[in-house]
């Protein structure tokens, strides 16, 4: 049983918050809760929010803070978060936070923990550009660090891996700049109310979920 469940991973695209999050959810029962999952669905389902944020995600921009707010403060009503959340990717603005206290508190519940996760930029650039991701399960691989067993195929369910449209190198840039801009903020507001704990996200996997689980255990 971790001492913090209800959780915010923080830190810029391609620090490891989706793969150290699948991880957890092995040993751990939370709801994961990824804004960039959400919204990939509604594209997927061909909604009018799924086509307005496709521009959006396309461009590397944010999609506006109170469509992704309401989108979290109706998940965390639903019963599973009650044994604790993974919020993945959300919030990433100082406006965000701010909604998403407020949606916190209509339920009655408190965040325990920020993780930021930090790593270099250029391994940032790698990881991403080289990111593999499952259609179904939305695991993650990589092609140059953490390969499939076969090629295209995701080793936990067997469904296709894909390239996000985002991943492209161009874009990858402008979301590291839009997470320096819009997002790096939150490591100021966070540090100010006393729950940010930092993890060192260059580490192999194994390494890196080491030490995500001793900031949930402090
Ligand atoms: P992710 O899967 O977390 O890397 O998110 C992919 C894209 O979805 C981002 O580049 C944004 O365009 C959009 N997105 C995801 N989460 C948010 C959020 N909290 N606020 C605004 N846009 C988001």
């Amino acid at each position: 049983m971790l001492k913090s469940k209800n959780l915010v991973f923080l830190g810029p695209p391609g620090a490891g918050k989706g793969t150290l999050s699948e991880v957890l959810l092995r040993d751990e029962k939370l709801a994961h809760i990824s804004t960039g999952d959400i919204l990939r669905a509604e594209i997927a389902q061909g909604t009018e929010l799924g086509k307005s944020a496709k521009a959006l995600m396309d461009q590397g921009k944010l999609v506006p803070d109170q469509i992704v707010a309401d989108m979290v403060a109706a998940r965390l009503t639903q019963k599973d978060c009650d044994e604790g959340f993974i919020l993945d990717g959300f919030p990433r603005t100082v406006a965000q936070a701010k909604l998403l206290e407020e949606a916190a508190a209509k339920t009655g519940r408190t965040i325990d923990k920020v993780v930021l996760f930090d790593a270099p930029r250029d391994l940032l650039i790698q990881r991403l550009t080289a990111r593999l991701t499952c259609r179904q399960c939305k695991a993650s691989f990589n092609k140059l660090f953490a390969k499939p067993a076969k090629d295209g195929i995701c080793d936990h369910c067997g469904g296709e891996l894909f390239q996000r449209s985002d991943d492209s190198l161009e874009t990858a840039q402008n979301r590291l700049k839009v997470y320096d801009e819009q997002t790096a903020p939150l490591i100021e507001f966070y540090t100010q109310n006393g729950l940010l704990a930092t993890i060192d996200s260059s580490l192999p996997k194994d390494q890196g979920y080491a030490a995500l689980l001793a900031v949930l255990n402090a």
